[in-house]
């Protein structure tokens, strides 16, 4: 621990509350995540699953008990927070029933097709993909897998979910969709939703753009800035998802923590001491065979909001220096666990303790 810490947290003790009151939900929570299944019912543009094959890599586990025994033995080795992904989650719910059994803080990815049932799953965050936003949105995920077009995906989710406090949409931001921005939050608002944004990665041609980024970083501050409520992303953390940069280093491959710890690939970058997310690892559907990471192991371009923000969360050492730096990380984790329905941070728990239904 930098040794400026305690002396600052002397000196601010409205600073220390709300450290404590962080670390003390953060102990609680060891994720992992799961391909849930290697089918979907999109073949989005920009999907990293799919774009590197990762349906064709292992044959999902399909018979009924196979789930709950793997849940169980998860549990049993300390994990309590899923990230369930594919493919597409809600497409089988008693796999997700397998997880709420045994775990208490349990998240699933989906496209938001599909409603995901609320009885018996109340307490599972939802993560609503929207890329791009405005018309880009349905030219980027709106591919049936038989290359059929499918139109209004937004609209679709936003019905499915509306006045849902589960729900939380990662809005994946692109460069050649500014204009529409404004008008993609203001629905996912009007709809009693909010959101997280990230920022686009081309895996098809891995060209990046940084006058466009700086320019992103502009429009998002400011519509965030518009929409405190909806939008959950702070300053720090929306420049370092869009742009990789922070003042004390670049994300990639040797920072980032998402990884499979115990994927044997990864033991140099274990080495260099960096911090990991302890005991994440990322299971296929196979249920035997790991993932190299939450994504798609494609470092050079990975800007996966999660990555992004889990790498601010492990990088305390770095914000301890004076008081408004230290205030940015809470920011920064006070926003993370927001998007979470079963965390403390909430808005439905902040309606709890003022007691309203
Ligand atoms: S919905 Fe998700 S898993 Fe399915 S194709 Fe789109 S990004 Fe990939
Ligand atoms: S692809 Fe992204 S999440 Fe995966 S190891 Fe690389 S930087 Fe981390």
């Amino acid at each position: 621990m930098n040794s400026a810490l305690p002396q600052l947290l002397a000196q601010r003790p409205d600073l220390a509350a709300r450290l404590d009151t962080v670390r003390r939900f953060a102990r609680r929570v060891r994720a992992t995540e799961v391909h849930l299944t290697n089918a979907c019912n999109l073949r989005c543009r920009g999907c990293w699953f799919f774009a590197n094959d990762f349906d064709q890599r292992t044959r999902e586990a399909g018979d009924a008990d196979a789930w709950p025994r793997f849940a169980r033995e998860l549990a049993d080795q300390g994990v309590t927070a899923p990230l369930l992904i594919g493919g597409e989650p809600t497409l089988f719910p008693d796999r997700v029933q397998a997880f709420v059994d045994v775990m208490p803080y349990v998240t699933l990815s989906s496209n938001g097709l599909r409603p995901f049932p609320r009885e018996g799953f109340a307490d599972v965050n939802v993560a609503l993909t929207v890329f791009g936003g405005g018309t880009m949105d349905d030219a980027l995920r709106g591919w049936a897998p038989s290359g059929r077009r499918i139109q209004g995906l937004l609209d679709t989710a936003l019905a499915n979910y509306r006045d849902d406090d589960r729900a939380v949409f990662i809005y994946i931001l692109h460069p050649d969709a500014r204009d529409d921005v404004a008008d993609t939050v203001r629905r996912i608002e009007d709809n009693g939703n909010v959101c997280t944004f990230g920022s686009y990665s081309d895996y098809d041609d891995g060209v990046d753009d940084p006058a466009g980024r700086a320019a992103l970083v502009d429009t998002a501050l400011e519509v965030a800035a518009r929409h405190p409520d909806t939008v959950l992303s702070p300053e720090p953390y929306i420049r370092a998802v869009i742009t990789g940069e922070t003042s004390f280093g670049r994300f990639g491959y040797d920072v980032c923590p998402s990884l499979s710890v115990d994927h044997p690939a990864h033991a140099e970058r274990l080495a260099n001491g960096n911090p990991v997310l302890p005991g994440f690892n990322v299971w296929s559907a196979d249920r035997s065979t790991l993932a190299t990471c939450c994504t798609s192991g494609s470092c050079a371009t990975c800007r996966d909001s999660q990555a992004v923000y889990s790498w601010l969360l492990v990088s305390l050492p770095h914000f301890t220096h004076r008081a408004d730096a230290l205030e940015d990380w809470l920011d920064i984790a006070e926003s993370y666990w927001r998007q979470f329905v079963w965390s403390p941070f909430h808005r439905r728990a902040a309606r709890l303790q003022r007691g309203v239904a």
